[in-house]
């Protein structure tokens, strides 16, 4: 039976309990919401570890615009119905003024991880990154010795919580999961809820651009300025899309590299406003001719896996569209030639 906590410390009890009696935990922070993107998280830490908490809490610390806060999707009975069906054992689902006593007043302690969250996120959402690791950081105080779970989606989040760990020396081993993607390529997202029909079909030009990004880096193209204004321009077509950044980066420390190669592992970002809904994306690139890759595959050190997407995301290179992806897989095909023209991409869903 799962038990519902909206105390920190019952929810701490349960889980010192749980690990005293032997087993251990796997975390899964999230704001709830929950999306078959969360409850692959939920899916991966219940076959790794003895039983799953999950925290559910919308963080004010992370929201810099109040209109993002105010109409962030809030699910809670639904989400407790999702996790209950998947086995979680223990939620945490605390109000603001649980986690932070005196709120509206903000927690004197706040932590901040420098350097990997200066850029890209960091940059369009000041203090976006310090409120992240400020509550990451209480729940791994609150919860302790456990595995912990966090999506490739936010992969700059993923990088900066992997640091942070280790640099405070957390008992938590954190664990990157692929990206879980709607069939036309659409990465899962709560935000998705606030786009009209007509902006999520816009939306896919997220993934599209990274499609077009990861073919120009498959066929040769080691500039990342390059990579980058092949991605931009896929984006800029869209009249509903208004670019925010499209780059190509070292995996692991996510700064632009002088040239693109397979020694440091590459991740395109990319992020972009759909109407007043900013929605993100990324994937894993790497150089070589091969015929036949996967979209989202090689981690580069800082995820690890490839990405679903209710099947399999695949960017096929080769002359006309020969390689089609596997039964069920949305697929970016290249449908004709050896250009890497990004218009000549489509998203396209195999039947079967
Ligand atoms: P959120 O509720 O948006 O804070 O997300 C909670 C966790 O779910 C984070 O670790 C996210 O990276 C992860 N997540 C969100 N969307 C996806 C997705 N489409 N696929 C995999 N993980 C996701």
């Amino acid at each position: 039976m799962m038990i519902v906590h909206e105390a920190i410390d019952d929810f701490r009890r349960a889980l010192d309990h749980t690990r005293s009696s032997g087993s251990s935990v796997g975390l899964v922070p999230t704001m709830g919401a929950l999306h078959d993107g969360h409850m692959s998280l939920i899916e991966r830490a219940s076959r790794e570890c003895d039983q799953v908490a999950v925290t559910i809490f919308v963080n004010p610390l992370q929201f810099g615009d109040v209109s993002d806060i105010t109409s962030y999707p809030r699910t809670l009975a639904a989400d407790l119905d999702r996790c209950a069906a998947s086995g979680v054992a223990v939620v945490l689902a605390p109000s603001v003024e649980e986690m932070y006593p005196g709120w509206p007043e903000l927690p004197s302690t706040t932590v901040s991880v420098g350097g990997l969250g200066d850029e890209w996120e960091g940059r369009s959402r000041p203090g976006h990154f310090d409120g992240v690791a400020t509550v990451v950081a209480k729940l791994f105080s609150i919860a302790g010795r456990c595995r912990a779970y966090f999506g490739e989606k936010d992969f700059q989040q993923l990088a900066l919580v992997r640091r942070m760990a280790a640099d405070l020396g957390m008992p938590v081993e954190v664990v990157g999961c692929p990206t879980v993607r709607d069939r036309d390529g659409v990465a899962l997202s709560s935000r998705n809820v606030r786009l009209t029909p007509e902006q999520r079909r816009a939306a896919t030009v997220l993934p599209r651009a990274l499609a077009a990004g990861t073919a120009a880096v498959a066929s040769g193209h080691v500039r990342p300025d390059e990579v980058s204004a092949i991605m931009s321009a896929v984006v800029e077509r869209q009249p509903l899309a208004r670019l925010d950044y499209a780059v190509a980066v070292d995996a692991a420390t996510l700064e632009v590299p002088s040239r693109i190669s397979d020694i440091a592992g590459t991740r395109l970002l990319v992020a972009a406003l759909i109407g007043t809904v900013r929605l993100i994306d990324n994937c894993a690139a790497s150089v070589g001719p091969l015929v036949e890759r996967e979209l989202v595959g090689s981690d580069g050190g800082v995820g690890d896996g490839a990405v679903q997407a209710h099947g399999r995301m695949l960017a096929t290179v080769g002359a006309g569209a020969a390689t089609a992806g596997r039964a069920g897989a949305a697929t970016a095909v290249r449908t004709g030639g050896e250009s890497t023209d990004p218009n000549r991409w489509t998203w396209t869903q195999e039947s079967g």
